[in-house]
This record gives C-alpha cells, structure tokens and sequence, in this order.
C-alpha cells in the first residue's frame, strides 16, 4: 500500500509530504488540546472548555479523515469494489456529524442546567487550557497558511483555526472574569455560547455529508458551468444525462451523453473520438477526472440549430 502510494505519486511527492506533514502535525497537536481541555474541563469544572474541547475533538476527526480520504482514494479497486473505497470516507463523516451535533446539544443542555444551579470552578486552570487552545490554533492557522495562500481549501482551513482561536478567547476572557469575580454563571453562558457554534458548523458538515451519500455534485463543482463547458465544444447541440458524483472527498466522477451533429464531423477533418478526447481534458480542468462520455447523433443539419 505504502509503496504504491510512492510509486504513483513521485511527480508530486515534495508537495504531498509538505502538506503531509501540516496534516499530522495538526493532529496530534489538536488531540494533545482536545485530551488536555476535556481533563481540565471536567477536573476543575468548565463546561465552556468541556464545549471547545467538543468542538477540537470534531476538527480533530475530520482531519484524520481527511487524511484517510487520501489514502483510501490511492487505494486499487478490487472486486466487487468497482469504484474503490474513497466512499467510506463519507460515510464516517456523516458519523462524525451526528456525534458532534449530539455532544453539542448535550453541553448546552447542561449549561442550561447549570444557569439553574451554577457549579463552582476553578479558573485558573481553565483560563491556561483556553490559552493553550489560543496558541496551538494560531500555530496550526500559520502551519497550513504557509504552503498554499491560493489553495480555496487550505484558505477555509485557515479561516476554521482563527475561527477556533477567537472560541477559545472568549472562553479565556470568561475564566478570568470568573476568576475575579465568581460569577459562576458566566461560565455557563459561554457554554451556551460555544456550544451553539458547536451545533451550527456540525449541521453545515452534516449537510454536506448527507448530499455526498446522496451522490450530489460536490460544493466545489459548477453544475452550470460544466454543462456549459460541454455544450461549448465543436459539434455539441447539446448535453443530456448529465452526472456527477464524488468517488471520495477528492475525486469526482461524471458521467454524460452529448448529443453531436453528425453532419458537423463529416464536414470536418475532425473524428468524434477526437471530441471525446477533447471533453475530457476540458473537464480534467475543471477537477473532473474520471469521465464517462457517450455520444448521441441528433438529426439536424450542421449549423442549422442550436
Ligand atoms: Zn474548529
């Protein structure tokens, strides 16, 4: 399996092991957080932090499929499993979805809870873990922002930390006034807080991940802009039976008929595998690199309508 990977992928190997590298290196930092935020959390009792560490322990599982995502899409097919395995990875992060939405809600239920019956904490503790996860966000931000600055993904990555760094200020700022003041209650309110912002971006991912099991076109796919893109092409009236699907989070397949003027080829030089050939390479262009075409005869004349 290792050596397959090497052996495929050595035109590319400097950038895949650089992005690699940021990939395992935020995860085991995001683990050690999550692991050090939980026991913190619930040793001197922060329900806010129990939330943030909910929220990193989801960032964390996502990573990890991300990075399994890879390899199960390098994997061969074999047997019965025509396409691969790059699917599993979807359904994992439906899982992941509804384990992270399930947590969430139970922190804020609590946290309602505890707005009834505040429990004592202890902040200092605390306030160290959130700035632990002030610091490991902003360096996990700057591990990933260094590779690629034009990468739309590694872009909404670093967005995602910031957005992680700002979660864990607030739960700071709240252990500090806790800290001074004992108004036990704040803790509470934050949690209700950070649990929210738990739940909101567990329904986007669960969203998403229902779509994908569902075999709709990936986010980052232009249905609109494909169609167009084919119909475009020398000879195409027009496009008919148009897929397309993820095989795994990063590949995408489609399938389509085209509907060509036959008349246009014979006017032409050109051969219709050419057009075929042509297609593909068009779509390899837009990410799509798996494509089954099929061409359809229509009866008009070349140029007569479109
Ligand atoms: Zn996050």
């Amino acid at each position: 399996m290792s050596q397959h990977h090497h052996h495929d992928h050595d035109h590319s190997h400097h950038d895949h092991s650089q992005a690699g590298r940021a990939f395992r290196w935020s995860i085991v930092l995001n683990s050690g957080l999550t692991a050090l935020q939980l026991v913190i959390g619930f040793g001197f009792g922060s329900l806010a932090l129990i939330g943030d560490a909910v929220h990193n322990l989801g960032d964390v599982i996502g990573l990890v499929l991300g990075w399994g995502a890879e390899r199960l899409s390098l994997k061969p097919p074999r047997g019965r499993f025509t396409y691969g395995y790059g699917r599993s990875t979807q359904i994992v992060s439906l899982i992941n979805a509804l384990l992270i939405c399930s947590a969430g809600t139970v922190v804020v239920v609590e946290a309602i809870q505890r707005l009834v019956h505040p429990v004592p904490l202890i902040a200092g503790p605390v306030a160290w873990a959130a700035a632990a996860g002030i610091v490991i966000n902003l360096l996990s931000a700057r591990l990933f922002g260094h590779n690629h600055h034009h990468d739309l993904n590694q872009r909404a990555a670093v967005l995602h930390l910031l957005t992680d760094a700002a979660v864990s200020v607030a739960v700071l700022v709240s252990a500090l006034v806790v800290g001074l003041t004992g108004w036990f209650w704040l803790d509470a309110i934050t949690a209700i807080g950070v649990g929210a912002a738990v739940i909101w971006s567990a329904v986007d991912l669960l969203r998403e991940a229902i779509a994908l099991n569902l075999d709709a076109t990936p986010r980052h796919i232009n249905l609109a802009e494909v169609k167009q893109l084919l119909t475009a092409l020398p000879g195409v009236e027009s496009v008919e039976a148009l897929h397309i699907w993820g095989l795994s989070t990063s590949r995408t397949a489609l399938t389509a008929h085209l509907v060509v003027d036959v008349s246009c080829f014979e006017s032409s030089a050109q051969h219709p595998q050419q057009l075929i050939q042509q297609a593909q390479s068009a779509l390899a262009g837009v990410g799509i690199r798996k494509s089954t075409l099929q061409l359809e005869t229509s009866h008009h004349h070349c140029g007569e309508s479109r």
